[in-house]
C-alpha cells in the first residue's frame, strides 16, 4: 500500500488579504493625486449568478474606498444600444476599468461586445488586443482568474519552472490564458503545458503525469483522487451549484472531488475560499493599475 500524502490547503482568502494589504498604499497614492480608481460593471439581463458575482465584486470596491457603478440593462437591449453605452463608459474619465459580466444572454455576440471596451480600460483582459499581447509575452491586463492562480502558486512557493502543468479547460476566460501564461518565458511560467478539453480522451492519463493540475471545466467534482500523481498540486477553478436538501437548496462544489484528493494531492485550493477571492483581488489590482496608467499619461 502506498503511503498517504499530507494535503495542504491553499487558501486564496489568505493570499487575497496579502494582495489588499499591498494595494492599500497604491490606492492612497492614487487618491493623493486626485484620482479614485473607478470600475464600471455592465450587467445585462437577470441571471441570478451574474448578479451575485457583480455584487460581490462591487462590495469589495466599496469596502476599499474605490469608485464603482453597476450599469444594468434588460436582456432585450438592442446590440447597437449596448455598444453605444460601452462607448459612453469608455469616454467617461470617472471609470478607469470596465467589466462586462459574462455570460451575456445567448442572443449577444460576446466577442463583439467585449471588443467595444477600450483596451486601456479592459481590466478583465478579454479584449482581443490584450489577449494578443498576452500571447506575445507583453501583457497589459492579465485576465483576473489566471492571474490570481499564478499568485496563489507564487505565494505558496509552488514553482512552475520545469514542471508539467495540465490545464483542463480551454475557455478564453480561464483555460487558454492560463496555459499561455504558464508557457511564457517568465518566473511564473517556464512550465511544460498540456491543455485538455471536452474532446480529450482519457483525461486521467494526462493528469496522472502532472505536477500541477488546473481544473477549469464547470463539471462538478470531475477530477478525482485516482486521476492524480501523488504529491501534485491541484487548483480548483470550478464553482458549481449542486442541488441538496439545505435551506438554500444547493451547495457549491468545485471541479475537483475535494474529499477523494485528500491524501493524494500535495496541495489543493478549496471551493469556496480558493480561486474565487483571488479573481476579485486581481480585478481590484488591474483597476488600480489602470488608474495609475491614466495618471502617468500612458493612455
Ligand atoms: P467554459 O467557458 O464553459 O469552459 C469550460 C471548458 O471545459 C471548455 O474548454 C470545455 O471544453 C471544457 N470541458 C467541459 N466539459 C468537459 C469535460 N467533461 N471534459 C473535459 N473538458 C470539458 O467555463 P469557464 O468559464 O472556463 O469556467 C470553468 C469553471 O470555472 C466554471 O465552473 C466556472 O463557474 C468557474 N469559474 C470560476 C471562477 C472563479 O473566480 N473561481 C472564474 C471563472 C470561472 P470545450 O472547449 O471542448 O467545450
Amino acid at each position: 500500500m502506498s503511503a498517504q500524502v499530507e494535503t495542504h490547503i491553499l487558501s486564496g482568502k489568505e493570499v487575497a488579504k496579502n494582495v489588499y494589504a499591498h494595494l492599500n498604499s497604491r490606492i492612497k497614492e492614487a487618491k493623493s493625486n486626485g484620482v479614485v480608481p473607478g470600475l464600471a460593471a455592465v450587467l445585462v439581463g437577470e441571471d441570478p449568478a451574474s448578479q451575485v458575482y457583480v455584487r460581490s465584486k462591487t462590495r469589495k470596491f466599496n469596502k476599499l474606498g474605490l469608485h464603482t457603478e453597476t450599469v444594468c440593462f434588460p436582456a432585450d437591449i438592442a446590440e447597437e444600444d449596448l455598444l453605444a453605452e460601452i462607448r459612453r463608459l469608455n469616454d467617461d474619465s470617472v471609470f478607469h476599468g470596465i467589466l462586462v459580466q459574462l455570460p451575456l444572454p445567448r442572443e449577444f455576440d460576446s466577442g463583439k461586445i467585449l471588443s467595444e471596451v477600450s483596451p486601456e480600460k479592459d481590466v478583465d483582459g478579454f479584449h482581443p488586443v490584450n489577449l494578443g499581447r498576452l500571447a506575445a509575452g507583453t501583457p497589459r491586463f492579465i485576465p483576473c482568474t489566471p492571474k490570481g492562480i499564478l499568485r496563489i502558486l507564487q505565494y505558496f512557493r509552488i514553482a512552475t519552472e520545469g514542471k508539467h502543468v495540465v490545464v483542463v479547460g480551454r475557455s478564453t476566460i480561464v483555460g487558454r490564458p492560463m496555459s499561455l501564461l504558464l508557457s511564457l518565458k517568465t518566473p511564473t511560467g517556464n512550465a511544460t503545458t498540456t491543455v485538455c478539453h471536452s474532446r480529450t480522451p482519457d483525461i486521467g492519463s494526462f493528469t496522472r503525469q502532472a505536477d500541477i493540475v488546473i481544473a477549469a471545466v464547470g463539471v462538478p467534482e470531475m477530477i478525482t483522487g485516482d486521476m492524480l500523481k501523488p504529491g501534485s498540486a491541484i487548483v480548483d477553478v470550478g464553482i458549481n451549484r449542486v442541488e441538496d436538501d439545505s435551506e438554500k437548496g444547493y451547495r457549491l462544489v468545485g471541479d475537483v472531488e475535494f474529499d477523494s484528493v485528500q491524501g493524494v494531492a500535495g496541495a489543493v485550493t478549496p471551493v469556496p475560499g480558493g480561486v474565487g477571492p483571488m479573481t476579485i483581488a486581481m480585478l481590484v489590482e488591474n483597476t488600480v493599475e489602470a488608474a495609475e496608467q491614466w495618471v502617468s499619461g500612458e493612455w
